[in-house]
Formats: C-alpha cells, sequence, structure tokens
C-alpha cells in the first residue's frame, strides 16, 4: 500500500480500532484517520472503538464519536477494519470480535514485534510511531487542522517530544508541516504530556524513592503494589511517565516498572538506553514492543515478576 485511496476502493463502512490501555500515538492515529475519512470521505461511515481515553486527550476533535464497547454493534460488518498502533491481534482493544467478520483487514503499525495479522500489513518498524506512518499513507493536501492536531499529538507523545532516537529527519519534517495548521503545539505538549496531577506527582516520587539498583546499577526496577495504588486512589492510566522517569537515572541501561493492575497480575513496563534490546525481553514473555520500549503483562509474585525479568535482561548485558 502506497496510499490511504487504494483500501477504500468499493468501501461504504470503516471500523478503527487501536490497542487496550491507548496512549498518545494510539488515539492520534485512530482519531487523525478517523478525522481524515470524515472531511474529506464524507459518504462514508466510520467508526472509531477505543478504551476510555484519558480526559487529557479532549482537544482532540469529535473524542465523543468514540464507541467505548461494541454493545449492540457486535454483528456489524464492516467493508474495511482498520487497527493503528496495534503490535498483535489479541492486543485489539474491545473491538476485536469486529475486526474478526470484517470483509477486509488493515493494520497500519511501527511496532517490530508486529508480524502482521491483517489481510494487508503497512508495518513500518524503523518509523517513530503509528501516526508517522499513517501522516505517510495521507494525501498532504487533504489534510486539515483537526486531523493535523491528532496526527500531531501521535507523534510528540511516541517519540517523548521529539527526544527518543526514533525521531528522525522525517519526523521533524511532518511535525513541522503540520505546525503550518496553527493549533497551539506548546499547550498540546504541556497539557497531554508533561502536565501531572497532584496525586500522580506523588506516585511517581514515591515510586522513585523507593525503586532499587541491581545488576551493578545498570538496572532499576520501580513497583507498585496493588494496595498502595488503592491507597492513593490511582489506576495504571496516573502511572505513565514514570517508567521514563526510572530510564534517566545516571548509568542505568534498563528501567523496569511493574505495577499490579489485578492482585498478583502486574504490568510491565520496559525502557532501554540502547545496549540491550527489550522488545526481546517483552516477547519472551509474551508481550511486545520496540527495542528501547516494550511492554508485558505478567503474572506471579512481585519477587519472581523481577526475577524473571531481570534474568533476561542480564543475558543480554552480558553478552550471552
Ligand atoms: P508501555 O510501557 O505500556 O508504554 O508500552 C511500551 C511499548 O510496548 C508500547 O509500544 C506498547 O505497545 C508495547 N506493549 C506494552 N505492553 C504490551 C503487551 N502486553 N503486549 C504487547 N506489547 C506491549
Ligand atoms: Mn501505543
Ligand atoms: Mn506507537
Amino acid at each position: 500500500m502506497e496510499r490511504i485511496h487504494e483500501i477504500l476502493e468499493n468501501v461504504k463502512t470503516v471500523g478503527i480500532a487501536g490497542h487496550l490501555r491507548p496512549d498518545g500515538d494510539c488515539i492520534g492515529s485512530c482519531m487523525g484517520f478517523y478525522l481524515y475519512l470524515k472531511h474529506n470521505y464524507p459518504e462514508l461511515e466510520a467508526d472509531v472503538y477505543l478504551e476510555e481515553p484519558k480526559p487529557v486527550f479532549s482537544y482532540i476533535a469529535h473524542m465523543d464519536d468514540v464507541f467505548h464497547d461494541i454493545q449492540g454493534r457486535e454483528d456489524m460488518v464492516y467493508d474495511l477494519f482498520v487497527t493503528l498502533d496495534v503490535s498483535s491481534k489479541e492486543r485489539i482493544g474491545v473491538a476485536g470480535p469486529l475486526f474478526d467478520i470484517a470483509k477486509k483487514t488493515v493494520c497500519i503499525d511501527h511496532h517490530v514485534s508486529n508480524h502482521g495479522f491483517g489481510q494487508i500489513n503497512h508495518i513500518r518498524g524503523e518509523i517513530s510511531s503509528a501516526s508517522e506512518v499513517l501522516y505517510n499513507l495521507l494525501e498532504p493536501d487533504k489534510i486539515e487542522l483537526e486531523a493535523a492536531t491528532a496526527i500531531y499529538t501521535g507523534i510528540a507523545h511516541d517519540t517523548g517530544v521529539f527526544q527518543y532516537s526514533t525521531t528522525s529527519p522525517d519526523t521533524m519534517r511532518i511535525a513541522g508541516e503540520l505546525m503550518k495548521y496553527g493549533f497551539n503545539f506548546s499547550k498540546i505538549i504541556d497539557h497531554s504530556f508533561y502536565e501531572k496531577t497532584y496525586v500522580q506527582n506523588q506516585v511517581m516520587g514515591r515510586v522513585l524513592a523507593e525503586s532499587i539498583m541491581l545488576q551493578d546499577g545498570k538496572c532499576i526496577v520501580g513497583y507498585m503494589k496493588r494496595k498502595d495504588m488503592d491507597f492513593y486512589g490511582v489506576t495504571g492510566k496516573d502511572l505513565d511517565g514514570v517508567v521514563s522517569q526510572l530510564r534517566l537515572t545516571q548509568g542505568v541501561e534498563v528501567a523496569i516498572f511493574v505495577y499490579e493492575f489485578e492482585p498478583q497480575f502486574f504490568k510491565v513496563s520496559l525502557r532501554s538506553n540502547g545496549i540491550v534490546d527489550v522488545s526481546k525481553v517483552a516477547v519472551f514473555f509474551g508481550g511486545g514492543g520496540h527495542m528501547r520500549a516494550a511492554g508485558c503483562d505478567m503474572r506471579g509474585s512481585m519477587y519472581d515478576v523481577i526475577n524473571n525479568l531481570t534474568a533476561e535482561i542480564e543475558k543480554q548485558l552480558l553478552g550471552e
């Protein structure tokens, strides 16, 4: 696929979905695609499915149109179903069953761990974000302010505000093109990326204070147990950014952050500064992601989870 119109031939209905626990790139790419279709193909019926996004993304246009479940639409057979930023079929959020029954399926993504689960797969593992991959499939002169705002949000989030090594000259060029639409990029970045609530800052501080250094200071581990999350009244969404802060500790090669989203069931976030390929570690434990940012879900005691993870990381650190 070179351009998006190639997949729209004879299509009247389109379903769009991102991944579980949608992040900025997932929301930005799904909404960017939705808004692009809405403006340029008004005759198409397009629906977006995403788990409840964080309220900080409410500046993106038409967020109220998003379906958070498939209730009453279980039998909807879309002519085309597109996933964005979804690394494997199991990771399609709420709309998995609709993907299965759709007539044509397309997967647009940038995860190196993605083997391609659509009938058509457009996966560019070297590109910063699904939002950037999407931009390259759109006609630049058909993009307008609303779609541009969403796509810019996705690129800014998945590059850590144009900081990570996946940020390329093309990423910057595209971000520059998008800025021309005149949205308030400073406000978008402050509000959707950096801003934290008081309690989010409190838990960040707590995790950092209790973090442990392993493997001669090359690996740092932060954790939050269920009972502490309940004490502060926080959910996984409130813990975004904690692992990125851990990674910035001097001397650290790998940062691990785990939180207990159900008793004895942990969501694991991994970040690398370059030597260790954390997507391999995540894939080993049934997850996925990128070389420098990956994740998985693991059962067991906190102690076992951390031990198992660090053992896999150590193999890479020792060059085994
Ligand atoms: P996170 O640590 O949640 O910000 O995720 C980092 C990267 O790993 C993202 O690109 C996710 O899509 C991917 N990822 C996180 N958790 C999983 C999982 N359980 N399975 C597959 N990929 C994951
Ligand atoms: Mn994502
Ligand atoms: Mn992404």
